[in-house]
């Protein structure tokens, strides 16, 4: 056991888990999705001299597929966004019934389901047939070639969903006494990861009693 008079909790895939276990509420819920990537080929990256980003839809926080040039000059391609079967499932045969469970058994979970089921099934499609991901990933470079997609990484996106079926896609910082849980810190990237620990520390500050514990 750790006791601390004052905790932040910033525990990503598990922040709903963790803030529950402190006693805060349990909503917004993780739900985990995976990203997979393909790297493209090296003889061909020269294809993609910088990054190419699509126009977003509002509508989700995901992205969609875009192209990563990385400091290395190698091409990464993704990532998809599909629902992982774990909350650690970095591969697509991870599962875990229990958080398989947890997710379906969540109203908002549910409701999300209901409204964007085409978009998911879809989603699951492209991950199980790469044609169907280099047809997405073409809309921006024509002339990419199914044999140009290699196997690459995944990483699993710790998404924040409200009951009501929404998708999280702003900052949740929640407190309570001493203690303070970031809940969703959507793709922060290194221009506002500064500003967001700033906002942290200030909501700290005004929160927990530092100033009794000079006076102690
Ligand atoms: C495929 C993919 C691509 C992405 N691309 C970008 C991008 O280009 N730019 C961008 O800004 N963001 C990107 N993101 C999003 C970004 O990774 C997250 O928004 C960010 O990591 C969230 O930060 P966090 O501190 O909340 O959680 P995390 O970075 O997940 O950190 C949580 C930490 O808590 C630890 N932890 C969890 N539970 C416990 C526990 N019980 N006890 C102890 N430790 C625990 C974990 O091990 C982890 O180290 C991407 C995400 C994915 C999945």
């Amino acid at each position: 056991i750790v006791e601390a008079r004052y905790v932040i909790g910033c525990a990503g895939l598990y922040a709903d888990r963790v803030a529950r276990l402190n006693g805060m509420l349990s909503t917004p819920q993780i739900v985990p999705f995976r990203g997979d990537y393909y790297v493209l080929q090296r003889e061909r990256a020269s294809m993609v001299r910088g990054m190419i980003y699509p126009v977003p839809d509002p509508r989700f926080p995901f992205l969609g597929v875009h192209f990563t040039r990385r400091m290395n000059g190698d091409v990464w391609l993704g990532p998809n966004a599909v629902l992982a079967f774990a909350r650690e499932g970095y591969r697509r045969f991870d599962i875990n019934l229990g958080e398989v469970w947890e997710t379906l058994r969540y109203r908002g979970f549910r409701r999300l389901a209901l409204k964007y089921w085409r978009v998911g099934l879809e989603e699951m499609y492209r991950d199980f047939n790469k044609a169907a991901f280099l047809k997405a990933l073409q809309r921006y470079v024509p002339d990419l070639r199914l044999a140009d997609l290699l196997p690459g990484s995944a990483g699993v996106r710790a998404q924040a969903l409200a009951p009501d079926g929404t998708l999280v896609d702003d900052f949740v910082v929640n407190h309570q006494g001493g203690q303070l849980h970031v809940r969703n810190a959507p793709s922060p990237a290194a221009t506002s990861s500064l500003a967001i620990a700033e906002m942290i520390v200030d909501t700290a500050e005004r929160n927990f009693a530092f100033d009794e514990m000079k006076h102690r």
